[in-house]
């Protein structure tokens, strides 16, 4: 054991950066991940190159392979309130950004050999939703599966989320299935050996519009009926449950106090060793280059490292899905769209519940390492697949968060990234069977709440597909529906 640090700010020594090699998180972006390292107040300033030399010394990686990690805005930690004055136009809309993320990862951090020449199935994305359906397909003794990942585990929108976890949703489907993932979460640590930090503070949602006020009301009914405990409470209450909330124009409020927030980078890698520890293969940096079909029928997944030859195909590709699906020929009516969020230097704990304003989409809840994590939607924002960050986005999140708890401007901002929506024209998901490729089932479009449903919906996945039972989710929510016109819209939408 070294106690030699690499990073003073998160306390992460040598061996730290040893146990995540040695557990296979070998590049840089999955270290940083794995050990905090560089998500402290110095930014990754003072230990990125130490880092990089001892992955280099250890042999962990090809010297070509060893690249830093993506810089995040701010340059230098700022405060929310200087963020809030900074000087920008907001009649135009958010285009570009910094960093332009890569779209491409460094090949020399693609594996030596073959991916395996055949597999009953193979699943295309290794987020949450392709990770939790392998773990749960292997739980029900399907165990030939390969997830195929582009780049590292947590590249996409499930290493980029705000981690809330909440039951109250507007449509009955989606009320039920958080419900489930909530308890499955709460048993993850015992069933997957790892702590992925539930901590149910609750959801506040904040209504200022009167029709806002209403959907609020209307939901809370509905979910009573479905066991959920949300009840509405006044805006003097939700400042006794929040102090320091100025409450500014809101009408009312909803608190659940059984939803929360978790840790995602911590679910991913749970999976993905529950998937390994079964025999599954997680090949990471490899990316689906095209496919072969016959007589309605996907024969073969063919990627950079070689092709694989399947019975059955899962399209887990988050935002990037439209785009694998029309290598096959398929259109999706998924759109991407950037969402950018923030982590702020870490406090003492003083906000249990995630607090969000439904009216503009503003959210913001305390992790359990003190950050204060936050986003907020953007109506001018365009579709497409952009990582980037903006001035515009730190600028608007800030101005509305000190507007509701003003105490919060003298708190430094470290960090800002983003990620993509996977948003379908309903806000619900694409699940089952593709309407001419019948083995090429759909897991897709969870706009900004699939790391929530992923437990829940993997599991009923993994049942379906085993057992070949009906399960109406399968039909309410498969790609037909939006040439029949069959849409039940999600309103409950924020971030
Ligand atoms: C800023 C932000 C905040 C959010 N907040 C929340 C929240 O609080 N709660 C919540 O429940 N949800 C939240 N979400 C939504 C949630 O993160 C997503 O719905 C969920 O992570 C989607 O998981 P996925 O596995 O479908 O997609 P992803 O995690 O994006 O995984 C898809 C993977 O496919 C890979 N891929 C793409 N193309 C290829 C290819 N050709 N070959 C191989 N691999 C490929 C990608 O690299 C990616 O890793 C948020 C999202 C964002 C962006």
């Amino acid at each position: 054991m070294s106690k030699a640090l690499v990073c003073s700010c998160e306390d992460v020594t040598v061996s730290d950066v040893k146990h995540a090699v040695s557990r296979g998180f070998c590049d840089v972006e999955s270290v940083k991940r794995y050990t905090g390292f560089g998500t402290g107040i110095c930014q990754g300033k003072n230990c990125l190159s130490a880092v990089a030399a001892l992955l280099e010394r250890e042999k962990a990686l090809k010297p070509e392979a060893v690249v830093p990690f993506t810089p995040r805005p701010p340059l230098y930690p700022t405060e929310l309130r200087v963020l809030a004055s900074a000087p920008v136009d907001e009649s135009q809309p958010p285009v570009g950004g910094v960093p332009q993320e890569l779209e491409h990862f460094a090949s020399a951090l693609r594996p030596e050999g073959s991916v395996p020449a055949k597999a009953k199935v193979v699943i295309i994305g290794g987020g949450i939703m392709g990770l939790s359906l392998a773990y749960n397909l292997a739980l029900r003794g399907e165990t030939d599966v390969v997830v195929l990942e582009r780049g590292y585990l947590c590249a996409g929108a499930s290493g980029r989320n705000g981690g809330g976890v909440r039951m109250q949703w507007g449509t009955p489907a989606l009320i039920e299935l958080a419900k489930r993932s909530i308890d499955l979460m709460k048993d993850f640590a015992r069933d997957l050996g790892v702590n992925v930090w539930l901590r149910q503070g609750g959801y506040i949602f904040l209504a200022k519009r009167k029709d806002v006020a209403e959907r609020l009301e209307r939901n809370a009914v509905l979910h009573n009926k479905y066991g959920v405990p949300t009840r509405i409470i006044t805006p003097d209450a939700a400042r006794d449950i929040v102090p320091g909330l100025t409450m500014k124009d809101c009408l009312t409020a909803a608190y659940n106090p059984e939803d929360g927030v978790i840790f995602p980078w911590a679910f991913l890698w749970g999976y993905a060793q529950g998937c390994q520890k079964r025999g599954i293969k997680v090949e990471t940096y490899t990316q689906v280059t095209g496919f072969e079909t016959s007589n309605g029928q996907v024969r073969k997944v063919k990627t950079d490292r070689g092709d694989i030859a399947c019975d059955t195909v899962v399209l887990a590709s988050g935002a990037w899905s439209p785009e694998v699906a029309r290598l096959v020929g398929v259109q999706l009516p998924n759109e991407p769209h950037r969402h950018e969020i923030l982590s702020t230097e870490p406090l003492k704990p003083f906000l249990a519940p995630l607090v969000s304003v439904l009216d503009t989409g503003l959210y913001f809840s305390q992790s359990m390492r003190g950050e204060i994590v936050g986003g907020m939607g953007d109506p001018l924002e365009p579709a497409g697949l952009n990582m980037g960050s903006t001035l515009r986005f730190v600028k608007r999140f800030a101005e509305a968060l000190i507007e509701q708890m003003p105490q919060v401007g003298s708190v430094k901002v470290l960090r800002q990234w983003a990620g993509c929506y996977d948003v379908t024209p309903d806000n619900n998901p694409v699940l089952g069977r593709t309407p001419g490729l019948d083995n090429l089932l759909q897991m897709s479009g969870f706009v900004g709440h699939g790391f929530m449903m992923a437990p829940a919906v993997a599991e009923r996945m993994a049942q379906w597909m085993t057992t070949h039972e009906s399960d109406e989710l399968f039909t309410r929510f498969n790609l037909r529906r939006f040439a029949e016109g069959k849409l039940e819209r999600e309103d409950m939408i924020i971030g």
